[in-house]
């Protein structure tokens, strides 16, 4: 198990960085101000590994926060890449790639009855929220403390991911007019929504929620909570948006959606749906989707939206997964590591609760299991720090925060977990000693 040498490069880099760009980086989880050190930089990507410019590797479980299911540089993407770079990179036309892919998502998620590709899950849900607004003509939005809806301004209350792993309040620069449309729960908590819509139930266009939450660190769905809240806005004529944009190909073949067995009115797709390339999308029901332009009035556009090497890159991934259907062979790894590193805890007498879907998991240093954001930031964030910090060392990259969950593909083999799992055990006792 090879210590990681010098990396003076990625910090030469990063100074040049810092002088360029806000914190040195192009988004903020990637700085690692949560758990101290500086990010390394990456120059290349094969299966499971991530190389970094002093000639480390690391075995990822960040996987591009979730777009890779087939790990780095899959030959299937590559080559798909390739096929389509030559023959031009952007047409502002339609292309073929955009009807085959959209195809691909509705076989496999058949609640997404038409779609709209954008480039990235930002965009998915803030055009999912004025669609939902427009068909309902209401203005109020319901989240859930701790889940991201990426940084568009009404979703930036009580957000996860980067906002919660900064510690941030809400963001400056959200009108306070805008942010008072945004209204919030706790996640798995249905006495609270059902709170909101007694009070508020003619306002809200819709719920927007991640189905799995993976923004607070790996939260799921309690049993019953996403039924309840498609009976809740069945009753008040509100739309449910599922926001699958990390769950969506990962936890299962047809989404987060299919495995709880929820139909929502609206859903929203990034990451995996683009192979690694910037890509968005929302859907849903048909007589919703019509309202966009140019088919109905609700505007939205993009000069690069379904760029074609994004929908070959996206085509070659989802094509892949629908064959292959790795998706059991995936859960059995995720929960390999899950339950190996609580074993881990254990033996160390260091409290681990987590849990894990698909390709998709993760774990808090806390007593008791977690349901919520409230619970998660009362788990051991500074032990999570020095445990980042160590596995790191140990060539292990996990998320850089307690407040983000972790990322397997199909590279991921039971061999890779449990040497993984041995690297662990040492940075474990690292924390202690
Ligand atoms: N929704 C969810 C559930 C996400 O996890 C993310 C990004 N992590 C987004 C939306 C925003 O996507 P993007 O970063 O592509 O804008």
């Amino acid at each position: 198990m090879s210590e990681r040498a010098a990396t003076t490069r990625s910090a030469e880099l990063f100074e040049r960085a810092n002088e360029l760009m806000p914190g040195g980086v192009s988004s903020p989880v990637r700085a690692f101000r949560r758990v101290g050190g500086e990010p390394f930089f990456a120059t290349h990507g094969a299966g499971v590994w991530l190389h970094d410019a002093d000639g480390n590797r690391y075995i990822d479980y960040v996987m591009s926060w979730g777009a890779l299911m087939l790990g780095h540089a899959h030959p299937a993407i590559v080559g798909a890449l390739h096929d389509t770079v030559a023959r031009g990179t952007s047409f502002g036309t339609p292309s073929e790639g955009e009807v085959v892919l959209a195809e691909l998502v509705r076989e496999m998620m058949p609640a997404v009855e038409m779609v709209r590709f954008v480039n990235s899950g930002t965009e998915a849900t803030m055009s999912a929220l004025r669609l939902a607004r427009a068909v309902t003509g209401r203005d109020l939005v319901l989240k859930f403390s701790g889940c991201y809806h990426g940084h568009g301004d009404a979703f930036l209350v009580q957000a996860g991911s980067g906002v919660a792993t900064l510690g941030l309040p809400d963001s400056p620069g959200v009108p306070a007019a805008l942010a008072a449309l945004t209204i919030t729960a706790p996640y798995n908590d249905l006495d609270a929504v059902r709170a909101h819509f007694e009070r508020d139930g003619e306002r809200i266009a819709c719920i927007i929620v991640e189905p799995v939450c993976g923004n607070a660190g790996y939260i799921p769905p309690q049993p019953g909570f996403l039924q309840g809240l498609r009976e809740i806005t069945q009753a008040h004529d509100a739309l449910l948006v599922f926001d699958e944009v990390m769950t969506g190909f990962r936890v299962a073949a047809g989404g987060a959606q299919s495995y709880f067995r929820v139909t929502p009115d609206l859903t929203t797709l990034g990451k995996v749906i683009g192979g690694g390339l910037p890509v968005g999308a929302y859907g849903g029901r048909r007589d919703l989707m019509e309202r966009i332009a140019p088919s109905g009035p609700v505007y939205q556009a993009g000069t690069l939206s379904g760029n074609p090497l994004a929908m070959a890159a996206g085509i070659a991934q989802l094509t892949q997964l629908r064959d292959a259907d790795p998706y059991d062979a995936l859960h059995a790894r995720t929960t390999r590591l899950v339950d190996g590193f609580r074993s881990i805890g254990a033996e160390q007498g260091i409290d681990v609760h987590g849990g894990a879907l698909g390709a998709m998991g993760g774990w808090f240093f806390h007593d008791r299991p977690v349901h919520r954001f409230e619970d998660a930031r009362a788990s051991d964030t500074e032990r999570f720090a020095r445990f980042f910090r160590a596995a790191l060392t140990r060539g292990v990259f996990l998320p850089p925060s307690p407040f983000e969950a972790l990322f397997l593909c199909t590279a991921h083999t039971e061999d890779v977990i449990d040497d993984t799992l041995d690297r662990l055990r040492d940075a474990l006792r690292e924390t202690t000693s």
